[in-house]
């Protein structure tokens, strides 16, 4: 959290995404109209990080004293514009399996008339997250800033079945793209991974990140591949927003770093992982809220002692 009257020097981070009411149901519960949308879940994670600057919009209805914890982490939510009408809302159900969701309703709302406008003193964030949103929004964001050092981007099914052709444009335009790994195969309209990554290479991106829900993450670049697994976590009560999380963690500490060095971008994923992770815990934003720090270090470290094995090659015979 940023310290009271000391200058925040952390650094900037831009996000553009929904920011909405969703109403949940997994196997453990149900949630209605509580925050979320993909730029609250992001900054909820990111702000741990960096100073998270808020492109998005309301409607006059949203109970906005529930982002107060953003502010608390030092985020700036003067992007955030309060419009007349309805917010966004979604809302969605988890059956036993929690890695596939089936959306019940999306409500645009104010998003569907929403023209953005990125404030002056945000154009200069070098580290810039397109949560997920139209793409035509994420295109019009890009035109407003002006030399980031990192544009990574995220989409889901509904707009890669409504808006097509703009999301391709926007590969061309965009550093990192975050995507599940279902819609990894949509859009590519390949069911394999692998393919799919190179797919999406081919068109723009130079690093594609596939989401695997509880299995983890998949870094792909011309580098190679760098695999990620799920934390294991004993008890989930809520996916909702743990892409975005993901995101979040992914993105945030790459700022910190303020570094795209292999090894930095693959500490990031775990990062990613581990800020996923915390998010299933709760339904809504209010895990990411009140997690500190040294908990997500703590994470990223049981993720080491996961993975680190022994092994010599043996001598050819
Ligand atoms: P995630 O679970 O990380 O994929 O993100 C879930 C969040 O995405 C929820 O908080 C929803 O409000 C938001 N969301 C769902 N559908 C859309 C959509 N079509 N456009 C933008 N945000 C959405």
């Amino acid at each position: 959290m940023a310290e009271e009257g000391a200058a925040d020097r952390r650094a900037d981070i831009l996000v553009v995404g929904s920011v909405a009411l969703d109403t949940v149901e997994t196997p453990f519960g149900k949630a209605e109209e509580v925050v979320g949308g993909s730029a609250v879940y992001f900054g909820a994670a990111a702000s741990l990080f960096g100073r998270v600057q808020l492109v998005g919009v309301v409607g006059d209805d949203y109970p906005l004293d529930r982002l107060a914890f953003l502010h608390e982490r030092g985020a700036d939510l003067s992007g955030l514009e309060v419009a007349e009408g309805r917010s966004f809302r979604w809302s969605g159900v988890y059956e036993y399996d929690l890695n596939a969701r089936r959306t019940l309703s999306t409500e645009l709302g104010v998003f569907a008339d929403f023209e953005p406008t990125v404030p002056a003193s945000f154009r200069t964030a070098r580290w810039i997250f397109l949560g997920n949103i139209d793409p035509a929004l994420q295109l019009r964001v890009l035109d407003q800033v002006d030399e980031p050092r990192l544009v990574a981007c995220d989409t889901m099914n509904y707009w890669i079945e409504r808006d097509r052709d703009a999301l391709l444009e926007l590969l061309g335009r965009i550093d990192m793209l975050v995507i599940n790994d279902a819609e990894a195969r949509e859009l590519s309209e390949d069911h394999n991974l692998a393919r799919a990554a190179r797919w999406i290479l081919e068109r723009g991106p130079r690093h594609v990140v596939i989401k695997k829900g509880e299995h983890g993450a998949v870094l792909f670049h011309e580098d190679g591949v760098f695999f990620v697994p799920g934390f294991p976590l004993e008890e989930i009560f809520d996916p909702t927003g743990a892409g975005d999380a993901f995101a979040g963690g992914l993105l945030g500490q790459l700022a910190r770093a303020d570094s795209l060095r292999e090894a930095e971008l693959r500490r990031a994923v775990v990062f990613g992982c581990a800020l996923g992770s915390f998010a299933c815990e709760a339904f809504g934003p209010g895990r990411l809220g009140d997690l500190s720090l040294h908990e997500v270090g703590a994470r990223v470290q049981s993720f080491l002692e996961m993975t680190r094995f022994e092994h010599e090659m043996p001598a050819r015979a």
